[in-house]
């Protein structure tokens, strides 16, 4: 199979995924662990392959990579008339072979709002961990947003008033309510 990188496209592309099976993944995962929450890794069986699953949440964290996933990208318009993007404060494209790299992280960006979209559909909540906010001075906040997200889905999950509080941020649904109420 051809390579389509050159070569310093292939050592920058593999130093990423070396840095991205590692570290972040592994913080997560090890504050988890240290506060008490069990998890399985990569489960085949759940869409998306999700980094960390946990099931008694009914949760699917993705600890993403900033470059890989597009953090913060904003479509621009190139003069060319095609859609790239603007780099942002965590993912700055290379500007040698820009567009093949364009390419590729809105194709990661299209099959994460897939997976997601088929874990929701599912039933799943789908939490996003960030590289960027892994660093020290924001990882004790970012997993303290996760630990209250987590409960909070467990909560709604095992409560039985649970539709009702759904069906609040819901705006349809209580006008139905209340005409049938009506009706009794
Ligand atoms: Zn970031």
């Amino acid at each position: 199979m051809t390579d389509i990188m050159n070569p310093a496209q292939r050592h920058y592309c593999m130093s990423q995924i070396r840095s991205r099976n590692t570290k972040p993944e592994l913080k997560v995962r090890q504050w988890l662990w240290h506060h008490g929450y069990r998890y399985r890794l990569n489960v085949k069986s759940v869409p998306g392959k999700p980094d960390i699953v946990m099931r008694k949440y009914h949760t699917a964290i993705f600890v993403n990579g900033c470059f890989w996933h597009g953090h913060g990208l904003t479509p621009n318009s190139s003069p060319n008339g095609e859609e790239g993007f603007e780099n942002s404060e965590c993912c700055r494209i290379p500007e040698t072979n820009r567009e093949f790299w364009v390419n590729k992280i809105r194709r990661n960006q299209e099959r994460d709002q897939r997976n997601y979209q088929v874990l929701h559909e599912n039933g799943w909540q789908v939490l996003v961990v960030w590289e960027c906010e892994l660093k020290p001075k924001r990882m004790e906040e970012t997993m303290n947003r996760v630990e209250l997200q987590l409960n909070d889905f467990f909560l709604q999950l095992h409560t039985h008033n649970r539709k009702p509080i759904l069906y609040q941020q819901d705006s349809e649904v209580p006008i139905a309510a209340e005409e049938s109420s009506y009706n009794i």
